[in-house]
């Protein structure tokens, strides 16, 4: 008898691994290897090497843990001169799993990709039927409810976790035995659910042995579970393989196996493994895989509301993919129709108009904008207020604020509903206490408060008759009550959202035509909207942590993020930070007046 050591002891070893060594004549469970609760009745070990270590007879490490651990953990066994049984999909990248079959032959042990999905009952019988048919087209729809099948696996949706694809992998897989060739990637349309990494619906268009086939995978799918692969052939044949490969059709009559001997997909991959590893030989098959990290990058990304209630999906979309260090001031200018906003950090004004990117440089840092006619925009700068023609680039200084002041720069601002421009300063490296909240009126700059730490969340309701700012690194939100006419300030701020002692750190802000305000929240990537009581009414995810100012504006809630104050593991795994979106809203907004110079 063989000895196993199953590595990961979750659902599937648990469920299909433990029992299929268990049924198989050629296999022993020994021991696990399990960080958090291994096997209650059999040794445990934290390490594969511990487990190597500890003299315990051990021939094959059977790698049940998450795709995106698997190869170090494979790695490690085979360096030992241990055979391993990898579950699908077998690792992230194919680099990887080549230099496991190269460590793999100097060390003389098999390495098996285990993909369950082949050896459904029905798999062999389909092959042969295929073999002498000539097929015209192919039409996979694989559709199940991951709560139902993954439910609390967070990995899954993160990267190295496939999302959608980790089940679609399995018709995949079928497709490869089925046709033995390898499958290549046309087209794909993905939708991504803001608060993940990872598709949970995938519609994807590709080729195998020169046939063409289309691929609907759904995860978010509350009927029956859809697992099928549909072969149209000439003279209007059809094959359906159903139910993941255990049912088969041809012509709509369903064809009866003919194999006596067969118990389940997973004693199958262990009589195939007992086969490897008397041979000394590797199966490394990383077709099925290919085609899912192919799709993974090359496809259309579309980003979706988490779906919690799937009538109120509303798509995110990304905008532009430009990178920003630190996104800000969002800005609609309504008479051009444009969307400005600006990477403080990088002193860049940047737009998006027509899909055309476009970017404009300073030589000081710049925050924040009003528009003071059609070619004209005010900005917040270290320096004061700009006035900046947008066509001819032209730029002069309308009003110095804190301009010899080395240590501060401009933040957060906004216009009033008269025509006030708030806008505000900040120490350089956010230093305790060194900004001030400004407003600008007709010529004259009004300090409304100092001893602001990070000033944000400038905003208005609709009336215009209170004014909402924030200090991010106090995490309090207060308003400030408004003359209607003049837009002056009037009494003492109040506080209106108290974060303090939690994880909700205010950013950028916006109000909306019912006075609810939108609020984006550092690090936590979200955007949470707030009534004018200061109940929260909704929130929406998105796929940067730093989502650091919204916009209401032309029927869509648009969104910046930034790159500042992540790790460079995040920078690298966040690939949508620092970048902006858009969603469509079914609502009409507020327009922003023109700065009142
Ligand atoms: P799971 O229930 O989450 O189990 C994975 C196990 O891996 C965990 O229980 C944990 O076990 C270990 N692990 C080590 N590092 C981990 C990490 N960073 N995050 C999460 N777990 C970690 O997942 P599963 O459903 O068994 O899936 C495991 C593999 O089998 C996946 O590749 C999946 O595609 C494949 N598979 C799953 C199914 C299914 O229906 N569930 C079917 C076929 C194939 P310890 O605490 O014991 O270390």
């Amino acid at each position: 008898m063989k000895q196993v050591a199953i590595v990961g002891y979750g659902e599937i070893a648990r469920k299909e691994h433990e029992p299929a060594i268990n049924d198989s004549d050629a296999f022993q469970l020994a021991c696990t290897v399990s960080i958090d609760q291994g096997h209650a009745e059999l040794p445990n070990f934290k390490t594969i090497t511990d487990a190597i270590n500890s003299g315990i007879e051990i021939d094959l490490f059977a790698l049940c843990v998450p795709p995106g651990i698997r190869i170090s953990l494979a790695r490690e066994a085979v360096a030992a001169g241990k055979s391993v049984l990898l579950e699908k999909p077998p690792a992230v990248n194919e680099d990887e799993l080549d230099e496991l079959r190269l460590l793999a032959e100097r060390n003389d042990v098999s390495v098996f990709t285990a993909w369950h999905s082949k050896y459904a009952l029905m798999v062999p019988t389909a092959k042969a039927l295929l073999a002498d048919k000539a097929i015209q087209s192919i039409e996979i729809v694989w559709k199940e409810s991951v709560d139902v099948w993954h439910p609390g696996q967070e990995w899954i949706w993160k990267n190295g976790g496939y999302g959608v694809f980790d089940s679609g992998s399995n018709a995949f897989s079928i497709l490869t035995e089925l046709l033995d060739s390898d499958i290549s990637f046309v087209s794909g349309m993905l939708k991504i659910e803001s608060i993940h990494e990872m598709p949970s619906q995938a519609k994807i268009e590709g080729d195998v042995a020169g046939v063409d086939f289309i691929a609907d995978l759904d995860w978010r799918w509350n009927e029956k579970e859809v697992w099928e692969l549909r072969f149209k052939c000439e003279n209007n044949d059809v094959l359906l393989l159903s139910d993941g490969g255990t049912k088969l059709f041809f012509n709509g009559d369903e064809i009866i196996s003919e194999i006596t001997d067969y118990i389940s997909e997973y004693s199958e991959i262990y009589r195939k493994m007992d086969k490897l590893l008397l041979s000394g030989e590797s199966e490394i098959d990383s077709r099925p895989m290919k085609i899912c990290l192919d799709a993974l990058s090359l496809s259309v990304k579309t980003f979706i509301q988490p779906c919690l209630d799937k009538d109120e999906c509303h798509p995110i979309q990304l905008l532009d993919s430009r990178r920003c260090e630190l996104g800000e001031g969002l800005f609609w200018h309504p008479m051009r129709k444009q969307l400005f906003w600006f990477d403080i950090l990088s002193k860049k004004l940047l737009s998006n108009k027509d899909d055309k990117e476009i970017e404009w440089c300073f030589d000081c840092h710049i925050s924040a904008a009003g528009w003071i006619d059609q070619n004209r925009l005010l900005l917040a700068s270290d320096r004061g207020l700009l006035e900046f023609d947008i066509e001819t680039t032209a730029t002069k200084v309308l009003v110095e604020v804190e301009s010899d002041r080395m240590e501060t720069r401009s933040n957060d601002g906004r216009t009033d509903r008269v025509g006030g421009f708030w806008f505000s300063t900040m120490g350089k490296h956010a230093e305790s206490a060194l900004g001030t909240l400004y407003r600008y009126y007709k010529g004259h700059v009004l300090e409304v408060y100092t001893g602001i730490t990070i000033p944000n969340t400038i905003c208005f309701s609709p009336d215009g008759s209170v004014a909402y700012f924030s200090d991010t690194s106090k995490q309090l939100i207060w308003k400030q009550k408004l003359c209607t006419d003049t837009g002056e300030p009037e009494g003492d701020r109040e506080v209106w959202l108290d974060f303090s002692g939690t994880d909700f750190y205010p950013d950028g802000g916006d109000v909306d035509k019912e006075g609810n305000v939108w609020i984006a929240f550092w690090g936590l990537g979200r955007i949470e909207v707030y009534n004018s009581q200061g109940q929260k009414i909704r929130q929406i995810g998105y796929p940067a942590s730093n989502v650091s100012c919204p916009l209401l504006a032309n029927g869509r809630l648009y969104a910046v993020s930034a790159l500042q104050c992540l790790s460079e593991k995040q920078r690298a795994d966040e690939v949508y930070s620092g970048m902006t979106f858009e969603m469509l809203l079914n609502s009409d907004f507020l327009e922003v007046p023109r700065v009142l110079l």
